[in-house]
């Protein structure tokens, strides 16, 4: 294969994972994140069979499994800890052939990384500026020893929710809106065996999920106006979750102080005509930053990459506008949709707030048959890797 060369611009989850798709497939890859250090935030993530099975395909499935918590979500309780709806994990693997996986993003992204030439990632490079014509593509970038520029065959915008790749290449774009929550996750030891659940009351949401060595990560959502901060946002929570069902009171009392995140939920609300411009693709968050009630944002991102990665099998010299068109096909309505359902997710679910909606959902939920939870759930956790 020629010297293939691609740009991704961006080092987070979806970023290494596109590089990482297109190095298997023997492109040359050239990560610039503006980050000084290559690194994720502190917290836990939940990834879908779908999610997994992707990483599989990229070759590291066992490495995280390995790393990770392997069990089936157990299900939707109310705030007072009653089941509304539970999951048969013997019929999730069933149904989907594997698990979901809870696993610290800190241990995904190192994996990630260390499966790349240590040569192919560059810190501290802060893309400004994208340019693309029908067979290159070029970026501009400042670093602390100045300006730079890389022409490519392929550039990859995985620069997350406030894509600067996106602004540039699709000017009309409105960009993120503010998706009405707010959230607060931390990753903290927890030795107690605690089942993979969220818990819902009125615009609230509690979830936990433990991610393996001992870690559990939980978050908690509320309805909220953005911008807003506590003075201490852990004493705000465990006054507002401290009559939660357990052990949601112990989760927040064993919580050290400092490692809570806060994060006002952005998303895309207007979907882009279409992730490709030129050589120049969209994946991850630049490409569809949605909200995470269906836990599938990472996911998604890991799914465009493996499918990115099959579209450029055949390397730059085969790599003619059609097949970042079969990328923008296979991936755009897909995602979209995914994004779309997560939406609908949160209003039926954490950010339902009238006592009588509430309370119709929570029997609604409790009469639901569990195969039939279950088939909802599979719907987007039901994706298979192209072939080849
Ligand atoms: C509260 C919360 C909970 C979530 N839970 C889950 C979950 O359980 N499961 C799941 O699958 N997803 C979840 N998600 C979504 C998931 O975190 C994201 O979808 C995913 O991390 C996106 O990865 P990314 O690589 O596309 O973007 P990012 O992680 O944002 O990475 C973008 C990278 O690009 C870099 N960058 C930006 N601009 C430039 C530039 N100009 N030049 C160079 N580098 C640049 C940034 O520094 C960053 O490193 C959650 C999100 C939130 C907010």
């Amino acid at each position: 294969m020629s010297d293939s060369h691609a740009v991704v611009v961006g080092g987070g989850i979806g970023g290494l994972s596109a590089a990482l798709a297109l190095h298997r497939h023997g492109w040359r890859v050239t990560v610039l994140e503006r980050a000084p250090e290559l690194r994720e935030v502190g917290a836990g993530l939940s990834l879908m069979a779908n999610a997994v099975r992707a990483l599989d395909t990229l070759g590291l499935g066992p490495t995280v499994r390995r790393g990770g918590h392997g069990e089936a979500p157990g299900g939707i309780r109310n705030r007072h800890g009653r089941w509304l709806s539970r999951v048969d994990a013997t019929e999730m693997v069933r149904q989907l052939g594997t698990t979901a996986l809870g696993v610290h993003r800190a241990t995904l992204h190192r994996t990630l990384r260390e499966a790349l030439p240590a040569s192919s990632l560059h810190t501290s490079a802060t893309v400004e500026h994208v340019e693309s014509d029908p067979d290159r593509a070029s970026v501009r970038y400042r670093t602390p020893d100045g300006p730079r520029t890389l022409t490519a065959d392929l550039v990859v915008g995985a620069d997350g929710l406030r894509s600067r790749v996106r602004a540039q290449l699709w000017p009309q774009h409105p960009g993120p809106v503010y998706a009405g929550s707010t959230a607060w996750r931390a990753a903290i030891a927890f030795a107690d065996p605690v089942p993979a659940a969220i818990s819902w009351g009125p615009g609230a949401e509690f979830g936990m999920v433990p991610i393996g060595d001992g870690q559990l990560y939980w978050y908690a959502a509320l309805n909220a106006p953005p911008g807003g901060h506590a003075p201490d946002e852990l004493a705000a929570l465990r006054e507002r979750f401290g009559d939660w069902h357990d052990p949601i009171p112990a989760l927040l009392a064993g919580t050290p102080p400092g490692v809570v995140l806060r994060n006002d939920i952005h998303h895309l609300a207007v979907p882009l005509p279409s992730y490709v411009r030129g050589r120049v693709a969209l994946l991850g968050d630049a490409a569809h930053a949605m909200t995470p009630n269906l836990g599938q944002g990472a996911g998604q991102a890991i799914e465009d990459a493996v499918v990115l990665g099959a579209v450029c099998a055949n390397g730059a010299e085969g790599l003619p506008a059609a097949a970042l068109g079969a990328y923008d096909e296979q991936r755009r309505p897909r995602s979209q949709a995914v994004a779309r359902a997560s939406v609908t997710a949160g209003r039926f679910g954490q950010q339902l707030r009238h006592p009588i909606a509430v309370a119709m959902r929570d029997t609604a939920l409790r009469l639901t048959p569990g195969r039939v939870a279950l088939r909802s759930m599979a719907r987007y956790a039901d994706w298979r890797p192209p072939a080849g």
